[in-house]
């Protein structure tokens, strides 16, 4: 399965309800920034990345995976997934460009396309290429209902809703104020009731004078996690306020190598382990991560990067994974998409990695590579 020619793709796939917002960005699309991979025995793989849509910025990644990375691929056989992952992590023409950013997430997309490639191959769906099935179901979380943009009001109906819907667990983003933030936190486990898991995200904005003030009011609403409370890198942070509150931290979204969430383990600053393969360098790194959290006795939470695509496949056939986050706006754009039934990921059946685009996805939301 000799690789023939590697093409970069680029689609904009808008979000629910035209636009959302966090405590740090607002964005109106989804981008799905990515390769596609043909091999001499007909098969093509796909793989790729989730960013803000900006479309300068998504040229560049574009422009690494044709211009960087992709010569290095010509020519190799499209098994050897860990050979060719080093030999892109050791490329020497990214030598002080970046391990992180844009060569990474340039890097992802070609690694997810050489599994879909392995898993079409062997003519299984990934996660029975990663060793089958550990788990039944695979538990989901919706983070489409808990945007900051979404009123107090709305943000209530929206937590009720998914509950109905059978979502046995919810998110709501923080980050705005404190005294807000609880508010909110707190007409929402009065809605959803005690049983259902309720966990906040604060996108890194806050200082932690002020996450220690939030986790204070906080605590008597049995929060499942705070994800990201402080700047993605501080490790020192993370350990004081992981020893300082009863609620668990989370936090791997802007994490880039094993290395990195390594350190966290080291020092006690994290719970809920969180990689994602559009940000790590596909899903090679993303599973030594998951190894390693396993080792550590942390449970996998994978951050929605790829909108669950991948991770679905990964959530099945790995242990450490507990629980999968859920938000429906590019799921519609793949022949094998991330649906949930009853509250639970449906098992992915199709030979691949659930990363082939459908024909109408592309001519709907696909922008010009330059
Ligand atoms: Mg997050």
């Amino acid at each position: 399965m000799k690789i023939k020619q590697v093409t970069p793709f680029i689609l904009h796939v808008p979000v629910t309800g035209s636009q959302i917002a966090d405590s740090t960005h607002s964005i109106t699309h989804w981008g799905v920034v990515g390769a596609r991979i043909d091999t001499d025995n007909g098969l093509s793989g796909f793989g790729f990345t989730g960013t803000h849509a900006h479309l300068p910025s998504d040229q560049l990644i574009a422009r690494c995976i044709a211009t960087c990375h992709a010569p290095l691929l010509a020519g190799e056989d499209a098994h050897d997934v860990q050979r060719l992952w080093t030999k892109l992590a050791r490329n020497p023409a990214l030598q002080w460009i970046g391990r992180a950013g844009i060569t990474t997430l340039a890097h992802a997309a070609l690694d997810v396309a050489l599994w879909d490639l392995k898993a079409k191959a062997a003519g299984v769906p990934l996660w029975k290429l990663l060793g089958g099935q550990v788990r039944e179901r695979v538990r989901a979380y919706n983070t489409d209902i808990g945007w900051l943009s979404i009123a107090d009001d709305k943000l209530v109906d929206g937590a009720r809703r998914a509950v109905q819907e059978g979502f046995s667990g919810i998110k709501i983003k923080v980050g705005s104020t404190v005294e807000r933030d609880l508010r909110r936190l707190e007409a929402v486990r009065k809605a959803i009731g005690p049983d259902v898991t309720l966990a906040v995200d604060g996108n890194g904005k806050w200082d932690l004078a002020t996450c220690l003030r939030f986790c204070r009011g906080a605590e008597p609403f049995d929060v499942y996690w705070f994800e990201e409370p402080l700047w993605h890198d501080d490790v020192k942070g993370h350990a004081q306020l992981a020893r300082a509150t009863t609620i668990p931290v989370a936090l791997g979204e802007q994490l880039y190598t094993q290395d990195a969430f390594i350190e966290f383990f080291h020092q006690e600053a994290i719970h809920w382990v969180q990689p994602d393969v559009t940000r790590m360098g596909g899903l090679t790194e993303v599973l030594r991560v998951c190894e390693a959290a396993h080792a550590y006795r942390l449970p996998v939470a994978p951050h929605a990067g790829d909108m669950s695509q991948v991770h679905v496949h990964l959530s099945y056939a790995h242990p450490a994974v507990q629980v999968l986050e859920y938000i429906p706006w590019i799921k519609d754009c793949f022949t094998d998409s991330a649906e949930v039934h009853d509250g639970f990921f449906r098992v992915p059946q199709q030979p691949g990695a659930g990363t082939t685009p459908t024909a109408r996805a592309v001519q709907q939301y696909a922008k010009a590579v330059a």
